[in-house]
């Protein structure tokens, strides 16, 4: 049906065969490294909470002495968080707060909304279960446990974790360099003037914005012109200081495409016309040591190609484990009645009543349905959609991630 063409999964497949995961770590204090990669799983050698603890404002005391509602209790001692209290001598209680560790004899906290205070004393009104009101030693993290798998890009509250079992520093994945550059003799950048014939580059900022996004050190290397020798001149460059190149544009077979020979005298390059929509041709090949991956220049295939093939090829290389999206199932609210034969990516957005909307033009110049969108439905080759279907919905909180 797509002769010619290569199918997106095979194509996905191949690149993440070439995909080399760095091998460099580094360590980062626990502060700093929310957005980097984990090297290695992390276990608690502590338990969490490390003492048993009272989950309320009110009063520890012996269940015994508070058998029937109305005990009366004198109020032998205070203990606010951060304190130690002494042992509860029988016929006692002891005034605590949030967070305290409970004193040696108590078994049980009652609530203060459940007390009575006289001077000195409290009065029970209600009977408390069995170690009410405690938080046992270990009921979040039990000493051994692994918290956090390797090969995850740590969130803030994966960090927040890690600082909970008392780790300072991490040992991360060396950030990965990525080299950009966006070929075209007619683009300009916003702030310039817009002679006729010419068009601002807006990859260059979405671009950019992506690499960010997945923790790249970016080297952004700007518009080169097209010419054979400013696109090897920029190859060569780029290959000495980065992992991975990425670019846009001339990467078709026009007069004016320069990406395919200027990667073919520098270094190895394979050719792909891949059965997708947006985003038809995609070079995948290396310079030196780095990975060179080079993405249409119509700015939607380079925005849909990037999150396609350059997410998951960078999260491999990042040291991911989990590289491709899981996506979820959505109602369409919308007919797609004529399905291209290749595979589609549709631009979408969650309306009011829980469905997906289409944007109303999903030709692949315009630019706007990116930004109206909320993500994209992976829609079969072929494969027509009636309102009430069920699609895939690949949105772009989870491709982001
Ligand atoms: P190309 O892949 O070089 O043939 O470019 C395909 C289309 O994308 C042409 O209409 C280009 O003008 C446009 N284009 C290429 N690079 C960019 C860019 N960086 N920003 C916006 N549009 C671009
Ligand atoms: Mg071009």
């Amino acid at each position: 049906m797509n002769k010619g063409l290569l199918e997106v999964d095979e194509a996905l497949e191949r690149l993440l065969a070439g995909a080399r995961p760095l091998r460099d770590r580094e360590s980062v204090p626990t502060l700093q490294a929310t957005g980097r990669v984990l090297a290695e799983a992390q276990r608690s050698g502590m338990n969490v909470p490390p003492m048993d603890n009272s989950a309320m404002d009110g009063y520890a005391l012996r269940r015994a002495d508070a058998a029937a509602a109305g005990a009366r209790l004198k109020v032998a001692q205070r203990i606010p968080a951060g304190s130690v209290g002494r042992p509860l001598a029988p016929g006692t209680a002891a005034r605590i707060f949030t967070g305290a560790p409970v004193p040696e004899g108590a078994d049980a906290i009652v609530m203060q909304e459940h007390c009575t205070v006289e001077g000195d004393a409290v009065t029970i009104n209600k009977v408390p279960a069995p170690g009410e009101w405690i938080r046992r030693a270990g009921s979040d993290i039990r000493a051994g446990d692994t918290i956090l798998p390797a090969g995850v890009r740590l969130r803030p509250q994966d960090t927040g974790l890690a600082a909970s079992i008392g780790i300072a520093a991490l040992p991360v994945v060396r950030t990965v360099k990525l080299g950009l550059f966006f070929t075209g003799d007619e683009l300009v950048m916003p702030g310039d003037p817009l002679p006729p014939g010419r068009i601002y580059n807006s990859n260059r900022f979405t671009l950019n914005g992506l690499a960010r996004i997945f923790g790249c050190d970016v080297r952004d290397y700007g518009i080169v012109p097209d010419s054979l020798e400013a696109t090897r001149e920029t190859l060569r460059r780029a290959a000495l200081e980065c992992d991975m190149i990425v670019t846009s544009g001339g990467v078709s077979v026009g007069d004016a495409d320069f990406v395919k020979p200027a990667v073919e005298a520098e270094g190895e390059l394979l050719m792909w016309r891949i059965a997708m929509k947006p985003g038809r041709p995609l070079a995948f090949g290396r310079v030196g040591q780095a990975a060179f991956l080079g993405l249409p220049g119509n700015p939607v295939s380079s925005f849909v190609t990037f999150l396609v093939f350059v997410r998951p090829f960078l999260l491999r290389t990042q040291g991911i484990a989990e590289v491709r999206p899981r996506g979820i199932d959505a109602r369409a609210d919308f007919d797609w009645p004529e399905p291209d034969p290749r595979r589609e990516f549709l631009r979408v957005k969650w309306n009011a009543r829980g469905g997906l909307d289409l944007y109303p033009t999903q030709d692949s110049a315009v630019l706007m349905s990116t930004a109206w969108a909320d993500g994209l439905v992976d829609n079969p080759a072929g494969h027509a959609v009636r309102a009430g279907d069920t699609v895939r919905f690949l949105g772009y909180s989870e491709l982001y991630g």
